[in-house]
């Protein structure tokens, strides 16, 4: 049972094969088995989850219809969840149940999806490992001793390891893709806005974007269909109609004209992922697809601007977390000062420490022209760069991730080291774009991804390239041994 994917599951509750109810607990008994191994959740809701699931039977009992309805997921543990601990994975929100749904969270449940629980990830989202949480780090399914990605990497283990079919992601600079390719999944970044940011804690609001982690491009069309939409109550959310995802999953690749930036293929690229994306373009050109080379020439400074915008983002949204509202307070404080002071230093972990001060050096007066300013320049040029390239071509492809997963604590010294392992998404968030990452091969055991890149609200058309590859190749579907 635990191996179908999300439209298996639809199609058989349709059928009524089994029920949702029996799915649930099902899976539920298997995070209990296997996740002691990967630590991959922070929150299981069972008595909810079984509430749910019981609903969407007496649901589809009633005539009612739908592909989520019933169907088994995960919210990574930064989408507040009414009455759950909402933690994002810091010991500042270990006490936090939050007092109402994220929209991504209510609009999921209103489509009749069960929740199992809160899945494990970086604190605040910061990582590229998922081992900068407060709860321990997050095991890769294919290899234990490895990282399965972060920042997403508790939903991006869980769905690998087949606890759950799907889950929910955000995406600052690779969080969605990123772990979705280290452990053989498809994860797509919606365009921004085109996703609810309303209740999803944030890191960097002008890049974070939440979006489905699933098996399968099928499976992400139609957790992404539950999950898009216009929000009133998020200023950034775009009112643009959303089309049916699964609808276009089937349009032929003929003719379609994919671009490949001489960038993505840099010197720090393991030359046997190289090959790989190679293999996955030659895939691409059989089904009908014509190849392009082309040149995203402001891409090498991408890494020292999101560094510089997304940590001074953060330092803004996490001075929220004062001990006095919310969230960690130290005990016996003897001023106010020594209120903030203390709460902060004890509740934030380091890595997150660290942004806040290089965020709030690049935003301090004197430096906010050299670094800050300087940072949102180069953003416009890449987002000219790709307005450019998508004049010449109808997607971007290229690999997802530099390297494969690498081993637990093999980058904790260097925290840069990590960041460049971002080079090849974060150009993405900058520029607000949608990209998926599918499984492509194997490295060492380890899977690799490969990226596609798409205009503005043409999530259908990543959706629809990915589908029509995994229509004929069969990386997707390998399974990590033990699970
Ligand atoms: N690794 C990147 C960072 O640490 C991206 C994280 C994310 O997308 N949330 O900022």
């Amino acid at each position: 049972m635990h191996q179908m994917t999300l439209a298996e599951i639809a199609r058989g509750l349709a059928d009524k094969k089994f029920s949702s109810e029996e799915l649930t607990k099902t899976l539920l008994a298997r995070i209990a088995q296997l996740d002691p191994q990967l630590n991959s959740f922070i929150t299981l809701t069972e008595d909810l989850a079984l509430e749910q699931a019981k609903a969407a039977d007496a649901r589809r009992a009633d005539g009612e219809t739908g592909a989520l309805l019933g169907a088994p997921i995960g919210h990574k543990d930064l989408f507040c969840t009414l009455g759950v601990r909402t933690s994002c994975g810091s010991k500042m929100l270990d006490n936090f149940k939050a007092p109402y749904d994220a929209t991504v969270v209510s609009k999921l449940a209103a489509a009749g999806a069960v929740s199992l629980g809160k899945t494990n990830m970086d604190e605040f989202a910061m990582g590229s490992a998922n081992e900068s949480s407060y709860y321990g780090a997050v095991k890769n399914p294919w290899n234990l001793e490895h990282v399965p990605g972060g920042s997403s990497g508790g939903s991006a283990a869980a769905v690998a390891a087949r606890l759950l079919p799907a889950a929910t992601g955000t995406d600052t600079g690779g969080s969605i893709r990123q772990p979705a390719a280290l452990t053989n999944l498809t994860g797509l970044k919606p365009t921004y806005g085109r996703v609810s940011r309303w209740g999803m804690i944030a890191y960097a609001s002008s890049l974070d974007q939440g979006g489905p982690l699933a098996r399968t491009a099928e499976d992400c069309a139609i957790l992404l269909q539950g999950m898009a939409g216009f929000d009133p109550q998020d200023s950034t959310s775009i009112d643009e109609p959303v089309p049916d995802f699964s609808a276009s999953l089937n349009a032929s690749l003929q003719g379609l004209r994919i671009g490949v930036p001489k960038e993505f293929f840099s010197e720090g690229l393991d030359p046997r992922i190289a090959e790989l994306v190679h293999t996955s373009i030659k895939e691409l050109e059989k089904l009908g697809a014509v190849i392009k080379p082309i040149s995203l020439p402001n891409m090498q400074h991408a890494i020292p601007a999101y560094y510089v915008i997304a940590p001074a983002e953060a330092s803004s949204n996490l001075s929220r977390f004062d001990g006095v509202r919310f969230g960690h307070r130290c005990e016996d404080p003897k001023d106010l000062t020594d209120l903030y002071k203390r709460s902060r230093a004890e509740g934030f972990g380091p890595e997150v420490q660290r942004r806040i001060l290089v965020g709030a050096y690049a935003l301090s007066a004197g430096y906010y022209d050299a670094y800050y300013l300087q940072a949102q320049k180069i953003r416009r040029l890449i987002k000219n760069d790709f307005m450019a390239a998508f004049n010449e071509v109808d997607i971007i492809l290229g690999p997802t991730t530099p390297n494969p997963a690498w081993k637990i604590g093999a980058k904790n010294s260097d925290p840069v080291s990590a960041y460049l392992e971002d080079v090849y998404t974060i150009t993405a968030n900058l520029a607000g774009l949608p990209g998926l990452s599918m499984p492509a091969g194997f490295v060492d055991g380890l899977p690799v991804g490969v990226q596609l890149l798409a205009p503005y609200f043409q999530e259908g058309r990543l959706l629809n390239v990915a589908h029509q590859y995994q229509l004929n190749t069969d990386w997707h579907t390998r399974s990590p041994a033990g699970f």
